[in-house]
């Protein structure tokens, strides 16, 4: 019997690095793909439709909520978001890793209905002055709606309990190989029901033909 994959998940307030340590997991290892989400926000110039996001209107996303067609889903600043149910249970069964950038309100839904696949990390800014900065060098968001991310992180972070992993991103490349252990680390564990059950049958099979 096949490996069944792990939901990685990943959460943290907008600005606190978490896109990068996520896109640089999906770059550096193999066999996990990102869970690309549908969001009603509208794009923003970097954006690639399909890539970073599913952007759909508010009407289609009314539609796959209530056919099923998510698995989690929660309104973040005033938009909604949702992660689509079909290409995450394909990737699972199939054995592939799935990393989900997603926020504390997904992150429970995930934990209620599939606790035993889900791993959770929460990346916490090094200050309150750093998240700032951060969101004013993208420079993507108006002033007001720094204001807002800032104002939303504060509730974001109070979740951080909840969560298997926390990690303070101080410096990126630290975060990033902590990230990498864990996933590592988690792979590692969920050996049950896969070939190592075969595997440690035939040694022990061996073993006992050399001491009887
Ligand atoms: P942004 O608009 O900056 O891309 O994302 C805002 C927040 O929405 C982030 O905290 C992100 O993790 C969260 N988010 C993105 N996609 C989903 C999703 O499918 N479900 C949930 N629950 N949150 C999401």
């Amino acid at each position: 019997m096949g490996r069944r994959g792990i939901m990685l998940v990943v959460s943290s307030p907008s600005g606190a690095g978490k896109t990068t340590l996520t896109r640089n997991l999906i770059e550096t290892e193999e066999r996990i793909t990102l869970s690309v989400s549908v969001t009603t926000r509208a794009r923003r110039a970097s954006e690639i439709e399909g890539v970073h996001y599913h952007f759909i209107s508010m009407r289609q996303f009314e539609i796959m909520r209530d056919s099923g067609q998510l698995l989690e889903w929660a309104e973040v600043h005033g938009n909604c978001y949702g992660t689509p149910r079909e290409a995450v249970e394909t990737a699972l069964s199939e054995g592939r890793d799935v990393l989900f950038d997603i926020d504390w309100q997904g992150t429970r839904q995930l934990f209620e209905t599939m606790r035993k696949d889900v791993v959770s990390v929460f990346v916490l800014p090094p200050s309150a002055a750093e998240l700032k900065a951060r969101l004013e060098r993208r420079a993507e968001d108006s002033e007001e709606i720094i204001v807002k991310r800032l104002r939303n992180a504060a509730e974001e972070i109070a979740h951080w309990s909840e969560y298997d992993y926390v990690l303070v991103n101080r410096d990126l490349d630290k975060s990033f190989l902590r990230l990498r252990s864990i996933l590592t680390a988690e792979r590692l564990k969920r050996v049950h029901g896969t070939d190592m059950d075969g595997f440690v049958g035939s040694l022990l099979d061996e073993l006992k033909a050399l001491a009887p």
